[in-house]
């Protein structure tokens, strides 16, 4: 029999203590073992769960139990569950968690403590889909190229609205936080925080990366506006927040920004609140993964797979994928590096010389421009819809930053980088 202490009884934690009862038969079958909770952890006992297990306010109670085998964080946060969870390490529990800000910040000081003590972290990337595990276990023969994924459900939700209904971001947005799909603070969501540090794990199991929020591009979908969209319509390219993930020689780009993608990618087509992911690998080609990336449920199934994997037995896969080092280690490329091609709005004064002006910094900044629209804008101003040829994202800042100085620039240019 395997103990199971759960620190956190909310949504995830509850989907979890009712997965395990309610699919009891499959999961011990799977397991070789019974798998009991014996306590849950919560800050206010009082309130009503929907679970019937025993409940404690005082996390020690299950760090300290000898009894308990695993401990299940799902509690939320980054320093405070990152001090239980190196307490539960030192106490030789093995641990799972959901959490992916906690692993944003401190994935290898974790590997470092857990040494051979199972660690797993399923669910705290793209909620139900195995994508830690098709990566860590699945591809692990390849050289990964490239990771591409739509892994904010939220941001997605509001997009896809966006697209399909012609609605701004605004009405969209108030309208996901009545449905449940976005928080009274979106920020995390929409900001392209959350996508960012799933896409550090997700970075270090595919190259041995080790980088934080604070070194990668990251860059929110707040600006999008439906004069984007239907740029992106005529063009063929829907708008998508994209986490990207890049080998690029001995570098590896990572990257968190709304992107215009081609409507024929697969990913393209991944829309609402799912979750998409592309992988590439040099000898197993591209693959795709997509399910709910969130909800209770889904995310509880996930939790639930690596505490079958830890009752089974042993500790198969080293915790970030790696047993050792990569001898060509790999590095991450300065954020002004990476290389894309770009769509730029500028709202300018509907007059002579305005473009002119705009064609003179592309070229000092030796952009090259693919495309050019005009749109009639309100009262006296017109939209300007540029589309450019790769360049470097320091010539694209610096482009940007003079563009806004221009007298006839009437807002600060609105930029959104494009993949093939
Ligand atoms: P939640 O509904 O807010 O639940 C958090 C639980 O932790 C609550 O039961 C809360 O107690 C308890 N808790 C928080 N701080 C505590 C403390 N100091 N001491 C004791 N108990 C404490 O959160 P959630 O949505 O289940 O998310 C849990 C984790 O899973 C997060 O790391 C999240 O990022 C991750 N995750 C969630 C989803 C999802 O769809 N929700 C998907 C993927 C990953 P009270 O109930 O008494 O307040």
């Amino acid at each position: 029999m395997i103990h199971v202490g759960i620190i956190g009884v909310g949504t995830v934690g509850e989907s979890v203590a009712k997965i395990l009862r309610d699919n009891r038969d499959i999961i011990s079958a799977r397991a070789g073992k019974e798998i009991v909770v014996k306590k849950g952890v919560v800050r206010n006992l009082s309130k009503a769960r929907g679970v019937d297990i025993p409940l404690t306010d005082n996390i020690d109670e299950v760090l300290d139990d000898p009894q308990i085998d695993i401990v299940v964080e799902l509690m939320g946060g980054v320093e405070e569950p990152y001090r239980v969870v190196q307490k539960a390490l030192r106490n030789r529990k093995a641990v799972v968690t959901a959490n992916k800000a906690l692993l944003a910040y401190h994935r290898y000081e974790l590997q470092e403590t857990a040494g051979e003590i199972p660690f797993e972290f399923e669910a705290s990337v793209a909620g139900g889909i195995p994508i830690i595990k098709a990566l860590r276990e699945g591809l692990s023969a390849n050289h990964i190229e490239s990771i591409t994924g739509i892994i904010n459900g939220t941001a997605n939700y509001i997009l896809t609205k966006m697209m399909n209904e012609g609605v701004d971001f605004e009405p969209v947005l108030k309208e996901a936080q009545e449905l449940g799909y976005a928080e009274a603070d979106p920020t995390f969501d929409i900001g392209g925080f959350d996508a960012a540090h799933k896409l550090l794990i997700l970075a270090s199991i595919a190259y041995g990366i080790d980088a934080k929020p604070e070194d990668i591009l990251i860059e929110g979908i707040e600006r999008i506006t439906q004069a984007d969209i239907c740029f992106a319509k005529e063009f063929g390219y829907t708008i998508k927040l994209l986490g990207i993930a890049k080998k690029v020689g001995g570098y590896v780009e990572l990257r968190v920004h709304p992107t215009l993608v081609p409507k024929n990618r697969m990913i393209s087509k991944v829309d609402g609140v799912m979750n998409g992911i592309s992988v590439i690998g040099d000898k197993v080609g591209e693959t795709m993964y997509y399910g709910p990336g969130a909800g209770g449920d889904a995310t509880a199934s996930a939790v639930i797979s690596d505490i079958i994997a830890i009752a089974r037995g042993g500790k198969s896969s080293p915790m970030l994928g790696f047993k050792r080092p990569l001898e060509s280690g790999l590095e991450l490329l300065e954020k002004e590096s990476v290389v894309s091609k770009y769509y730029i709005r500028l709202e300018v004064e509907d007059r002579p010389g305005v473009l002119a002006k705009v064609s003179r910094v592309m070229g000092e900044e030796d952009i090259s421009i693919e495309t050019m629209l005009q749109k009639p804008g309100a009262e006296g101003s017109a939209s300007l819809l540029l589309a450019t040829h790769s360049c470097e994202e320091r010539s694209m800042q610096s482009a940007l930053n003079r563009l806004f100085g221009l007298e006839s620039v009437l807002q600060r240019p609105v930029m959104i980088r494009m993949e093939e």
